[in-house]
This record gives structure tokens, sequence and C-alpha cells, in this order.
């Protein structure tokens, strides 16, 4: 199979629909990461999904709705806060859970009672899921537990020869995933920290939790107990008070004839460069680290023979977002089998 890349166009758009319509996959641009899509209705499509992503059955997709498509038929209750914070943030990145009509094929929230619904802000994507005016369901378009992808080129790397189409609209500006969150109970939880910040949130609906699976339970966001987002090199990550540690690792590294490499915030990997390192610069605020970390993760693979994260020091809102990413892909804090 050919693996066309093309811009949104009247005729990538019709394309698209004919794939979506005839039990395909098409990838597309959104503003957080590159989603795989599939007709959330279509119990074969969305199979395919989990296999071509060779995506556990246990972690469930979300369903993507244009800004204009009636999500009353696709959920059997919207809270009033979930109203206020939709009024608030939708179309953009945050992606909401609530009970499930039962409408889309079972496979999408792998049999839990819930269903993800997620309203993107991207051009590309409002125009597929207008094109098609159906819920579709999508995971990031990487091979699971590799790193998502943030251009069509990272697309086109994990799924040349498997997937007919890939929408490009460009560089994904915000960089990694939505925030999910849980608008079944009293009050808001936040299943996986994103863009949409607590702080955020809790403006809008005046209160939001942040879940925390307790020892033994099944987690209620299944995704989150994988490790997930790894670059294919070796990987170390160290504590911002361990730099020492750090350039030792690094040393022995290049002494074994290795390619290590520092990711690090903006301030220390400047200092790191000065005294000749291979340095990536993750940047300084929540957001810029947000918008950089996947695509230096995929650069460190193809460039570094080992890759050493420091820990930044910058704290709260997107970086609650920022963190769960790194130490995911670095191996820490994860409890998957
Ligand atoms: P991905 O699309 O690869 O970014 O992963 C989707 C994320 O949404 C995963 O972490 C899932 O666990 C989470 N998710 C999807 N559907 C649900 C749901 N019904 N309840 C809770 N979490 C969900
Ligand atoms: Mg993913």
């Amino acid at each position: 199979m050919q693996t066309e890349i093309a811009k949104a166009s009247a005729d990538s758009l019709a394309r698209a629909r004919e794939i979506i319509l005839n039990h395909g996959a098409v990838a597309f641009h959104t503003e957080t990461v590159y989603g795989l899509g599939a007709n959330a209705f279509d119990d074969g499509a969305v199979r395919r999904i989990f296999e071509l992503k060779g995506r556990p059955a246990d972690n469930p997709l979300i369903a993507h709705v244009h800004k204009d498509y009636d999500i009353s038929a696709l959920t059997d209750a919207i809270p009033a806060y979930a109203e206020k914070l939709r009024e608030a943030f939708l179309p953009g990145p945050l992606t909401m859970v609530y009970p499930s009509a039962g409408k889309v094929s079972a496979l999408v929230s792998c049999g839990l009672d819930t269903l993800a619904i997620r309203v993107p802000s991207s051009l590309t994507a409002q125009a597929l899921l207008k094109e098609v005016n159906l819920p579709v369901a999508a995971p990031s378009a990487n091979r699971s537990k590799h790193v998502s992808p943030v251009t069509a080129r990272h697309v086109y790397d994990d799924f040349c020869g498997e997937i007919p189409l890939i929408l490009d609209g460009g560089a994904c500006e915000g960089g990694i995933e939505s925030t999910v969150l849980d608008c079944t109970g009293e009050i808001p939880v936040i299943l996986r920290a994103g863009l949409v910040t607590r702080e955020m949130i809790e403006r809008v609906a005046g209160a939001c939790g942040v879940y925390e699976k307790k020892t033994g339970e099944r987690p209620k966001s299944p995704g989150m107990a994988y490790k997930h987002y790894s670059p294919k090199c070796d990987t170390a990550y160290y504590g911002s008070d361990e730099l020492n540690m750090a350039l030792e690792r690094y040393e022995c590294e290049r002494e074994a004839g290795g390619t290590p490499c520092f990711l690090c915030e903006s301030a220390l990997a400047r200092s790191l460069a000065q005294r000749g390192c291979f340095v990536l610069d993750l940047g300084e605020t929540g957001e810029q680290m947000a918008q950089k970390l996947y695509e230096l993760l995929r650069r460190a693979e193809d460039a570094a023979s080992l890759l050493i994260a420091i820990e930044p020091t910058a704290r709260g809102g997107v970086m609650d977002g920022v963190f769960n990413r790194l130490t995911r892909a670095f191996g820490r804090n994860t409890d998957e089998a």
C-alpha cells in the first residue's frame, strides 16, 4: 500500500471520507499530536486501529467529533459543570469522559461504560470530522509505546505502507496529548494531565480533582498504566540535583564509543553546550517543553545511543503534563506489567 501525505483539500478530504466509510484508517493532524482515525460505529475498523498500533486491548480510544456535532446522542448525561467546560475550552485539547449511551462500537471504550469525547481545534481535524460527520475513534498515530507523532513525517516513519493517507496540517503546536477529564462524577477529575491544566479547569468548574490510582486498583484511565512515549535509544533520568552523576554517565557512554545526549531545560542546556556536550534544549516554560518534547525524543533516537534527561525545575500548570510524559518515556513512575 502507498502512503500518501496530503494537505487538507477538497480532493484529499473526499479521499479520507471514502477510506473511513470503507472501514479504513486515516491519520490526521490535531493541535495536540497526530491521530489515527476510524469510524467509531464500525467494529472492524476500530479493531484494525488496535492491530495497526499493537495497542493493548484494554486501552480505550477517544471519539473525535466536529464542533457542531450533537454529542447528546453519544452520552447518557452531561453534568452542568461539563457544559461550562465545553463552552470555555472546546474546540481544544480537552477530552471529556461521559457515561456512554452505547451507540459507538463497544471496542472504542474496551468494555467500559464510559465514552471519551474530544472536539479538536485543528482546522485539518475539523475539516475531516465535518466531511465524515460521524465520531472518529482515534488514538495517537504511533506504534504502541513509541513516541507520539507531532509531524506527518513521524506518522510516516511508523506506518509507511500500512495506512493509505496522512492529512498533513504541519507540526502540532500543542505537542502533548489532550487532558483527559472524567465528567461522570460530582466534580471533574483529571485522568491524564495536558495543556488544559487543573488551574484552568478549577477556574471554570469551581473544583477539579486529580485521579490517583490506589494500589491494586484497575486504573480509571487504562492507558495510564503503560510505559509509553519511549524513544528507541537507551535512556536515563536524573534529578535536577544529580547533575554530577548525569555527567559521569555521559562520559562513560562517550568513552565506550557511544553518542550520549542530554535533554534538559534551556539554562542548563546552554551551560552543557558550552562544555562541548551534545544537548537537546527543551525550552523554558511548560508550553515550550510540551511543544518540543516528542520532536526531541524522535530526534534523539536517530542521533544518540543514550539520551540523558535532567529533571526540569519549572513547576505547575502544563508542567504536570510534561512531567507525566517525561517520567513515563524514561521508565520512571510506571506500574505496568
Ligand atoms: P491516546 O489516544 O493514545 O492518547 O490515548 C487515549 C487516552 O484516553 C488513554 O490514556 C485512555 O486510557 C484514555 N481514555 C479513553 N477512553 C477512556 C474512558 N472511557 N475512560 C477513561 N479513560 C479513557
Ligand atoms: Mg497514545
